[in-house]
């Protein structure tokens, strides 16, 4: 049996894949048997390529996705299971990572996820100990073979038998602000570099973002690895909730709400307009050079072969015209390139020439924090060498001189509300904490739930990789965003000081110094 891996290494092939959404209970649930009736008529159709089971989709509880996905697997279908780092940490996910391997779970889509919503009992605590930069990053280093010595213990450890997972990654650019574009574009580098596979673009109803997301990778040295086209099949219940920003990351302007509603009025309920929007967007996915297309909104294999079988219906041209009517952006939103006005889509050859965002966040700050970072932490620098001889040969090396970590402390809560992780990411964020400011801790790039620019999460207000974006940009150091091996926080470093960590060489900048080899081919960006 051919598998996605094989498949995706084919140039030219053109993948579907579906998408099955766990259900709350057992198998045996009224809700799970109409969920594995689905799967078998997935696993079934010889024209979906493979089928993607969530992992707690929306951040509410759900039978783990294995359980459902075995029937499939055994049945010889190819499944991608995804893995979150919502509900588990680092261990936890490299447990249900041996898991998969052992039960012969090979594809693995790897997200940060939702923030949890629901729980029994209550909303459920997040856990969000590594980000989804970092679990590509693992699932790496799984496939070369785990080194299980601590890196701070020099163990004699032999490196674990190697795991062959396909491991793919999501990126969006259906957003509004510069400061929300740019940082996905450079997460979805990072992501690459880390290990990604393949990557699948999130639910978006614009042509010409659609045609910018491939030309960018292609442009930036990111267009050797497949990108699958999301194709969302909306109704208008469905459209509306998307619409009023209640699923994170989502977003279906006023104009396209309208239209659902008008057809969903209709005595079909829109069926008949809903399913060939699908089948349009198809088209357009293979148009533009996507590598398959990944149906989500679906709910039975009738819908599905219905959506196949209308896009089998046009002309090879037609998506040209399709793209022109799937245009779908909002007021002000953010290109990178500019419009071909004969096309709809993007132009790759010109810069989009966008009215400067007069919400900046960049005061002075950002230029005191990154001149007194400088002034002390740059290797081989006096401070930095003064500061590792004292808190060296401190009581407790840990914590350095008691004085010096009163200091540390008091200047840290009142400038950056510090939270004392001890391993900080002040440097990467332009000087913004992701411990007290970042509802999901990100340390590698901003999560895809942001709306406007705004955290998915009430009372955090802007987010974070937003605020570093503008302040970088400030200064014209925007494409260092991120140009680093991925920060793996280490939480054994908590409540010690994070100044005699960097300075004594036990944080993350420290690992930097020697990152693991990218196996992701990287070429010189272009403009
Ligand atoms: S040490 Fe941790 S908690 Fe404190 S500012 Fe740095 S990242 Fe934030």
């Amino acid at each position: 049996m051919e598998t996605l891996r094989e498949k995706l290494a084919a140039p030219g092939r053109f993948l579907i894949g579906s998408e099955l959404v766990s259900t709350r209970g057992g198998m045996a649930e009224g809700s799970a048997i109409k969920a594995r009736d689905f799967l078998r008529g997935l696993v079934e159709s010889p024209r979906v390529d493979w089928v993607s089971i969530t992992d707690n989709a929306g951040g509410n509880p759900q039978l783990a996705p294995t359980a459902l996905g075995k029937p499939a697997l055994y049945a010889g279908k190819e499944v991608v299971i995804h893995l979150t780092c919502k509900d588990l940490n680092r261990n936890a996910l490299e447990s249900e990572a041996w898991l998969l391997h052992s039960e012969g779970f090979n594809n693995i889509l790897a997200m940060t996820g939702d923030y949890p919503i629901t729980g029994n009992g209550g909303t459920a605590k997040p856990v969000f100990d590594i980000d989804s930069v970092a679990l590509v990053a693992m699932l790496r280093q799984m496939n070369e073979g785990l080194d299980p010595n601590d890196p701070r213990g020099g163990g004699k450890r032999a490196r674990l038998g190697k795991t062959s997972f396909l491991i793919g990654a999501v990126t969006t650019n259906f957003k509004l602000r510069e400061g929300e574009v740019m940082p996905q574009y450079a997460k979805l580098a990072a992501k690459i570099r880390a290990g990604a596979n393949f990557i699948i673009n999130q639910i978006g109803f614009d042509a010409r973002k659609k045609s910018e997301q491939l030309a960018y990778m292609r442009a930036h040295g990111l267009g050797d690895t497949p990108l699958i086209g999301n194709v969302y099949v909306l109704g208008a219940r469905v459209a509306q909730v998307f619409h009023e920003g209640r699923i994170p990351g989502v977003v279906v302007s006023r104009e396209l709400n309208a239209l659902c509603q008008k057809h969903g009025a209709s005595p079909d309920k829109g069926k008949g307009f809903f399913l060939e929007f699908a089948a349009k967007q198809v088209a357009i996915y293979r148009g533009l050079g996507y590598r398959g297309a990944y149906l989500g909104g679906v709910h039975d294999i009738a819908a599905v072969e219905k959506v196949l079988a209308i896009e089998k219906t046009f002309a090879a041209d037609d998506w040209k015209q399709f793209a022109r009517e799937l245009s779908f952006s909002r007021e002000g939103e953010f290109f990178f390139y500019a419009a071909d006005a004969a096309t709809g889509l993007c132009d790759p050859t010109k810069r989009a020439v966008m009215p400067e965002d007069k919400s900046r966040h960049v005061g002075a700050a950002y230029q005191i924090s990154k001149w007194a970072h400088g002034a002390m932490f740059t290797p081989g620098g006096t401070v930095a060498r003064l500061g590792a001889k004292l808190c060296g040969g401190a009581k407790d090396p840990a914590q350095g001189p008691r004085l010096m970590r009163l200091v540390e402390h008091a200047s840290k809560v009142a400038l950056f509300a510090c939270q004392d992780c001890g391993d900080c990411s002040l440097p990467e964020i332009a000087y913004l904490c992701p411990e007290s400011q970042c509802a999901k801790n990100q340390r590698n790039g901003p999560c895809g739930g942001t709306r406007d620019g705004r955290c998915e999460v009430d009372g955090f207000g802007d987010c974070i990789w937003l605020r570093a974006y503008e302040r970088l940009k400030s200064d014209g150091t925007e494409r260092q965003l991120l140009a680093h091996t991925p920060v793996v926080q280490d939480q054994g470093l908590r409540r010690t000081s994070s100044w005699a960590n960097t300075w004594l060489g036990r944080d993350h900048l420290a690992r930097a110094n020697n990152p693991p080899p990218a196996v992701a081919p990287t070429k010189p960006a272009a403009p």
